[in-house]
């Protein structure tokens, strides 16, 4: 899976970076922590970057550029990305565009998450008031007046992105403003809709499944529609499948029950094909469904 999250400073682009690391195993790419490390370790990127930083400003995008086209180079790259406050110009989006095309690495998405200005500044009081409570340190441009900056700066460098990947047909818009969980929902709505990754694992709060081989499970493409259809069944077949194999439970009851000549008592050879004879069912089930609307 490779995406971008958009979003003015606050928006939560963070905390949904860190729940896709989470549950996809893939990395988050935040050009402001990696400054932030270059700052505090004093490297010649650092001494140049802190001052701008500590404005609200934006650091030249050279700079930046320089810093994510090393780290794709990473192997760690090969699982997958997230993106976080990369790209913040037009030029910073070509710049990206030029790298992926010369790495051979397909974008899956751009989501933006849209939320309200006047609720950021509040956001951010907020946040710095807890992080002082638990006694952490606060960034430098956490303050209202460094945030008023930043938040000028996403109108008029990087807002204009939205009409970038749009035409491109890359942006999905999501509710920011709704709770983290939600968010977290849609964004893997919009995963599993574009096909960066399987419907049923965008779903389950467990990284993707493992094949015998040891290799991660490829995402298959999948419109809209497809990927609902195929999380449905797939959402019955493993119900039955982890049953069968436990040989207990009331979907293995289910499943038993559902198979021709099922008995009780049937041992977990017979449970499997019954689970996998209402998996087909519940997969013709919900096509036929989908067919009639
Ligand atoms: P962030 O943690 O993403 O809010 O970034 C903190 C600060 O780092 C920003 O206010 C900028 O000064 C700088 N920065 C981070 N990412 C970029 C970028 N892509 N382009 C320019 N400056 C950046």
């Amino acid at each position: 899976m490779r995406l971008i999250l958009l979003g003015p400073p606050g928006a939560g682009k963070g905390t949904q970076a860190q729940r896709l690391v989470q549950k996809y195993g893939i990395v988050q790419l935040s050009t402001g922590e990696m400054l932030r490390a270059a700052v505090a370790a004093e490297t010649p990127i650092g001494l140049q970057a802190k001052d701008i930083m500590a404005s609200g400003a934006l650091v030249p995008d050279e700079i930046v550029i320089g810093i994510i086209s090393d780290r794709l180079d990473q192997p760690d790259m090969k699982k997958g990305f997230i993106l976080d406050g990369f790209p913040r110009t037009v030029p910073q989006a070509a710049a990206l565009d030029e790298l992926l095309k010369k790495k051979h690495i397909k974008l899956d998405a751009v989501i933006e998450l849209r939320v309200n200005e006047s609720a950021l500044l509040n956001r951010v009081e907020t946040r710095v008031a807890e992080m002082q409570a638990r006694g952490e340190e606060v960034r430098i441009d956490d303050t209202p007046e460094v945030l008023s900056k930043r938040l000028a700066s996403y109108r008029s460098m990087t807002e204009p992105l939205i009409h970038y990947y749009s035409e491109r047909r890359k942006l999905a818009t999501v509710d920011g403003m709704m709770t983290i969980e939600q968010v977290t929902r849609e964004i893997n709505r919009i995963l599993s809709a574009v096909g960066a990754v399987e419907p049923k694992a965008a779903r389950s709060a467990a990284p993707a499944r493992k094949t015998k081989a040891g290799t991660r499970k490829s995402a298959k493409p999948a419109g809209k529609k497809a990927g609902k259809t195929a999380g449905k069944a797939a959402k019955t077949a493993g119900k039955a499948k982890k049953a069968a194999s436990r040989g207990t439970g009331r979907a293995t009851r289910k499943a038993a029950s559902t198979g021709r000549g099922a008995a009780k008592g049937r041992t977990a050879g017979k449970a499997k094909k019954a689970a996998r004879k209402t998996v087909r069912k519940a997969a013709k089930k919900v096509t036929k469904k989908r067919a009639k609307r």
